[in-house]
């Protein structure tokens, strides 16, 4: 029976409890806001499917022929609404054009990211753009079981854990799954996300109901520069990564789930039929592809995939680079990140203080932000930020 004494051993996959044959494994959120499986030991009957079939303790590393390419949708909206180069966006509206349904990561009514699935093209919107929160997967893994079974193509894309957990759950190859997943730094906790919803609502809106929410805004100052953008009907807030607190939680690290600090999934050859990230330095590939509207870097992993590419790449202006280059450098393939020793008190602070108080404390507006801010902006407006910032890279590394 799944037992979770550490919780850096779940990634909070749910192939377990949509394992269950007793249903006995319930996804229960902990205070943290992360969901963990507990399971109801009356209803357990010591089967042990949940343990065999637990990505994190059964981990696998297949090496692979990969092929590697830098690449931008050349649908210039497509592209605007996606967070990088929209490379998801072709492998899903094939599956579509195939009758296939596709799986991702949605906001629901209440702006909470959770697995959805859509069947039509007109819907693909929904799952654009990052949401860099642990999506809610509840039953989706059954679906595709029930999907695959009746003869449909399914796409499925998520984070590496939730595809591992995914294809254990499945048990099976099935020549109509396809695989997408994002080459994960670590998922933000839903509770710092909810708290931060709020927060906006109340000190940046009016207490005006949030809209819409996009974590990485290229409309504002570019894809090298993005923002977090939430808006209501009235108002809109967007700050950059050096401001916004929900950002500064994430890639300061302080926001994620336990086991992202001793990522079981941080390899060169994932289980997904394709890998997709973010190519910031498109020019050091190709010059042409580097027009800061957003540049994608793709791994093909499989032989279903590289079938598929050839099928799609006329939607795409690529370059193909080996995967060695690729991913030369790429810490979140490689690396989990860092514990900060904050993150004990964070996580203790949030159930205790209000919003305002909470992110005050963590993330202040001080006069150091607030430089920080103008400089950067000052030199976009001006057009030498991405030379300023590549220099200072090569002064810090020397
Ligand atoms: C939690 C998270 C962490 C990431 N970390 C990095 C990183 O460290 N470095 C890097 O280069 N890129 C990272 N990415 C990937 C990057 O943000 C882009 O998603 C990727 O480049 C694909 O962009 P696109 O333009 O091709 O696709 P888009 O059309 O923008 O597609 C987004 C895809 O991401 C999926 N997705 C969105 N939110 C979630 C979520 N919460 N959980 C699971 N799947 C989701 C959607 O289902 C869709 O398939 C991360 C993405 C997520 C979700």
């Amino acid at each position: 029976m799944i037992n979770i004494v550490e919780k850096s051993k779940c990634c909070g996959c749910t192939a377990c409890s949509n394992i269950c044959p007793q249903k006995a494994i319930e996804m229960v959120k902990d205070d943290e806001g992360f969901l963990y499986p507990s399971v109801d030991k009356s209803k357990c009957n010591n089967c042990n499917l949940c343990t065999k079939i637990c990505p994190v303790l059964n981990k696998k590393t297949v090496e692979k022929k990969q092929k590697g390419y830098v690449l931008n949708n050349k649908e210039e909206n497509i592209r605007a609404d996606s967070t990088s180069g929209g490379a998801f966006t072709p492998i899903a509206e094939y599956v579509l054009d195939r009758n296939g349904v596709v799986f991702g990561a949605s906001y629901n009514s209440n702006l909470e990211v959770i697995h959805i699935y859509i069947e039509k093209k007109e819907e693909l919107y929904k799952l654009r753009g990052s949401k860099y929160v642990q999506s809610f997967l509840g039953d989706s893994f059954k679906k595709v079981k029930e999907f695959l079974e009746n003869d449909r193509f399914v796409c499925f894309s998520g984070t590496p854990c939730q595809i591992e957990g995914l294809k254990n759950f499945l048990g099976k190859d099935y020549e109509k799954l396809i695989t997408v997943d994002v080459m994960c730094h670590a998922v933000p906790s839903p509770l710092v996300f909810e708290k931060y919803k709020s927060f906006i609502k109340k000190t940046k809106l009016n207490n005006e109901e949030i809209e819409s929410i996009i974590f990485r805004d290229k409309s504002k100052y570019g894809f090298k520069y993005s923002t977090m953008t939430v808006k209501s009907s009235k108002k809109e807030y967007y700050r950059g990564v050096e401001t916004d607190p929900f950002l500064r939680s994430f890639f300061g690290d302080l926001s994620d789930r336990p086991s992202c600090y001793d990522c079981a999934f941080k390899k060169q050859y994932h289980e997904s039929d394709f890998t997709i990230w973010d190519c910031f330095i498109a020019e050091k590939f190709n010059k042409k592809l580097d027009d800061d509207k957003g540049t994608s870097r793709m791994l093909v992993n499989t032989e279903k995939a590289n079938q598929i590419f050839d099928e799609i790449n006329n939607k795409f202006e690529f370059t193909e680079i080996t995967p060695e280059k690729l991913t030369e450098n790429v810490k979140e393939m490689t690396n989990s990140v860092n514990l900060p020793e904050k993150r004990k008190d964070f996580f203790a602070d949030i159930n205790k203080l209000d919003e305002e108080a909470f992110f005050k404390k963590y993330f202040p507006d001080s006069l150091k932000v607030k430089v920080e801010r103008f400089i950067r902006i000052t030199l976009i407006k001006t057009g030498i930020y991405k030379k300023v910032k590549t220099l200072a890279k090569k002064i810090l590394r020397k």
